[in-house]
This record gives structure tokens, C-alpha cells and sequence, in this order.
């Protein structure tokens, strides 16, 4: 398929153009959207409303595993939604099991709840660790330590445990059980966990990410995530890592922990386990039975539709060996990042990242956002997102050729030294 071949019907049949306008009339005001409509993917590209082509490094923020219109992913939607899409979890959901099956044995888990969302899968995770604590621990009052600049989600729990006040505000009041500790500062955590000990209540859980994503794409120091294991160890702490963005591949790794060298008591993923198809799960050792029947459930989770086309995502993800394309096509794209920047030192603070999630870190004393950045990108054809007001975000589908990674990279030189 050559992308020529690929020019996007109008989003309207009747030939009307887009409206922004229109659009806004009628969707909450909840986000802020760049001007464009994109109506048509294939592979690492995408067009909008007006027939121009994008390179997608956005990949639906980190999901579109496979990228668009991949045929694996066709394939198993279309049989499955011709098939049967949806019972309810009243029922066995063979595809469920077989999904659960794949990531238990592509990981240090147990057991798998699903959802549909990293919300919920965080949710999820933290009533499993409160459950724990009371019928387990006997602790009456659970904290749950979090980390500063961490982002896990968007509901009430999720926001709380979210430690950034810009998440939070005008929401109150939030859900008691939470506290902040400063990320890769294993000191800090020592001295928040003897505060709380104090106090007279008890620390059940530890939430990190191993890379902190929306925070600035700030990869988890080993040490440090070595040193808050054995601590969880010691002290009988679940540690519980959300893995939401950077698990099913993205790091190189299946899960973003073997990057770290640890393993998790419970983990969640949701972005790149559909490959864009909403779907979210809970991952946990065998302790996961305090959930009793009744305890936690989801209409939709884990339905036969998601389960089918995220299993064709796990299987091409191994079939296909991208694990080694997403090591691979990171490092180009880092050493490529590098030179830019060793390039424009008045520009660029920083480049880091694992695999695919590499953040470009612009300096702090200068006006320049990466919300200039991204825009600067768009016009010229490539997709970006920011992760914070100063880093570019670059997470690109895990199919990226290396091709595609150059192409990105002379895009993004036109655009800083247009800037
Ligand atoms: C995106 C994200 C979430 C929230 O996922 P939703 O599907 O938007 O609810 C949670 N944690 C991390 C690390 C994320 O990147």
C-alpha cells in the first residue's frame, strides 16, 4: 500500500467541510484541541479533513500500538464484532481468558482484572491494596504514598493520586489516603514512611510509574526503585507500579519494571494494550484473591470484542519481534535527538527516554514551550504532544520504521530552526 494511494474521503460524505465551530457547539469544553480533524490513518501516518498527511509520533497518546489500519488488528475486530461483542462478565468470556493467559505469562503477574481505561485499572489497583490492607494487614486506615509530577488518571481516586496540584483544583474535596513523596528520592521516602509510622497510621501501598510519562518523561533510577522494593519487602508495603503508558512494549521491555530490575506486587497497563481499542486491566500476584465475588466488576471490562483485538495486539507484538524494532528505532531516534541538540544547545536542555517514549527537554531560562514546538511540528507534518510545559514528547507506534524515525527528526531540525 503506497501512502499516494491513501488520499482521505471528507469526513462528511456529503462533502461539507469540518467545522470547528460546529464541533464545539455541541462537545464539552473539557479540552484544548489543535485546529485540525484527523479522519483517516495507515501505519505511522495519518491525514486530516483536508488531505494533509502527518507522521504520527502521538500514536493516540501512546496507544496505537500497532499504528493505524494495521492488518492484524482489522482482522481480529472484524471477525470478532461479526461474531459476538459483548455479554457481560455474568458469563465466561473465553477471549478474556486467553488474554489473561498472555500477559500472566509475559509477566511477573498472577492474575488479571480488566477494565476499560488506566483510570479505572488504577482504581482498580488501589481498592485492591485498600482490601489487602484491612482484611490482610489489619490496618484500619491505609496511606498510600505517591509520587510528585505522577499522573494516574482522571476520576476522583486517580486525580488524588495524581501529585499534581494543577489535576486537583477546584475538585475538592478528594479522596483521604493519599500522600506525596519527591520521585527517584529514596530519603524522602524513608523519612514521609517514619512521618506516617508517627502518626500512628500505616503505609499499605507504594503507586509509581517506572517512567513517569506526562510528567516530563522522567525515567525511574534503579537504585533507587531497588532500594523501595527491599523496602517494600521489609516492611510488608505493596508496591504497585502503573505501567499504563509504558507497558505492552514501549520501553523494549514488555513492562517498563524489567527496565528497573524489579518486580511488582500489582501493576496496571491500558494505552498501548488495545492498540486504541479502550481497554484497561488490574495485574497481580496470587494475593489479588481478597477479591471476593462482588468486590469490584465493570460492565464493559474485559468484554469479547477488546479481549480479541488486544489479543491480535500481544501476538503480533511477539510474532513480529517488535520489542527488538522498539530498542532499535529508539536508540536511532535518541542518537538522532542528541545531535540535534548538541546542535542548539541555546534550544535543547535534555534528551531522554527508553524504547519509544523519549522526551526532548527544552531549556528553562528561554520563552520557548513545547506547546510552540508541537505547533511549529504540525505545520510542517509531524505529530508531537507535550508531556509539561518544557519537554516534547515523541511516542511514536511501535511499528516505526527507520525511515519514518529520519523523517520525524529532519521535521523537528526544520521546525527549531524556524522557531
Ligand atoms: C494516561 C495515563 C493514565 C490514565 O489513563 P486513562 O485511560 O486516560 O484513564 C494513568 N496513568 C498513566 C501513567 C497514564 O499515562
Amino acid at each position: 500500500m503506497s501512502p499516494e494511494t491513501l488520499v482521505p474521503a471528507s469526513l462528511d460524505a456529503a462533502g461539507t467541510p469540518f467545522s470547528t465551530e460546529a464541533f464545539d457547539q455541541f462537545v464539552m469544553t473539557s479540552y484544548g484541541r489543535f485546529p485540525l480533524a484527523l479522519v483517516r490513518g495507515a501505519g505511522s501516518r495519518v491525514w486530516d479533513s483536508e488531505g494533509r498527511e502527518y507522521l504520527d509520533f502521538v500514536a493516540g497518546i501512546a496507544t496505537c500500538t500497532l499504528g493505524h489500519a494495521h492488518p492484524a488488528m482489522v482482522e481480529a475486530v472484524t471477525q470478532q464484532i461479526q461474531t459476538l461483542h459483548h455479554v457481560s462478565n455474568l458469563y465466561y468470556i473465553p477471549a478474556q481468558g486467553e488474554l489473561a493467559q498472555w500477559l500472566v505469562e509475559h509477566s511477573c503477574a498472577d492474575r488479571v482484572f480488566f477494565c476499560n481505561s488506566g483510570a479505572e485499572a488504577n482504581e482498580g489497583a488501589i481498592k485492591l491494596a485498600r482490601k489487602y490492607a484491612h482484611t490482610v494487614l489489619g490496618i484500619q486506615d491505609p496511606v498510600i504514598l505517591t509520587a510528585n509530577a505522577s499522573f494516574h488518571g482522571r476520576t476522583l481516586a486517580t486525580i488524588t493520586a495524581t501529585g499534581q496540584p494543577k489535576y486537583q483544583q477546584n475538585f475538592s474535596p478528594l479522596v483521604p489516603g493519599f500522600h506525596y513523596v519527591p520521585y527517584n528520592d529514596f530519603g524522602a521516602l524513608e523519612a514521609a514512611i517514619a512521618q506516617i509510622d508517627q502518626a500512628e497510621r500505616r503505609v499499605a501501598a507504594i503507586l509509581l510509574e517506572p517512567l513517569q510519562g506526562e510528567g516530563g518523561v522522567r525515567p525511574g533510577d534503579r537504585e533507587y526503585f531497588q532500594r523501595v522494593r527491599q523496602l517494600c519487602d521489609e516492611k510488608g508495603i505493596l508496591l504497585i507500579l502503573d505501567e499504563v503508558q509504558v507497558g505492552m512494549g514501549r520501553t523494549g521491555h514488555y513492562w517498563g519494571y524489567e527496565a528497573l530490575g524489579i518486580e511488582p506486587d500489582i501493576f496496571t497497563s491500558a494505552k498501548g494494550l488495545g492498540g486504541g481499542i479502550p481497554i484497561g486491566a488490574t495485574l497481580c500476584k496470587a494475593f489479588c484473591d481478597v477479591f471476593k465475588p462482588g468486590d469490584h466488576a465493570s460492565t464493559f471490562g474485559g468484554n469479547p470484542f477488546v479481549c480479541a483485538v488486544a489479543l491480535s495486539i500481544c501476538r503480533t507484538l511477539e510474532q513480529d519481534n517488535l520489542l527488538a524494532n522498539v530498542q532499535a528505532r529508539g536508540e536511532q531516534l535518541r542518537a538522532g535527538l542528541r545531535a540535534i541538540a548538541a546542535q542548539r544547545p541555546d534550544q535543547i536542555a535534555e534528551v531522554r527516554g527508553w524504547g519509544l517514549i523519549n522526551g526532548l527537554e527544552l531549556k528553562g531560562d528561554i520563552e520557548l514551550t513545547s506547546l510552540d514546538v508541537v505547533k511549529g511540528a504540525i505545520a510542517e507534518g509531524l505529530l508531537l504532544v507535550p508531556a509539561g510545559p518544557k519537554v516534547v514528547r515523541f511516542v511514536p507506534p511501535l511499528i516505526v520504521t527507520a525511515a519514518e524515525i529520519d523523517q520525524a527528526l529532519e521535521i523537528l531540525e526544520r521546525t527549531l530552526a524556524a522557531l
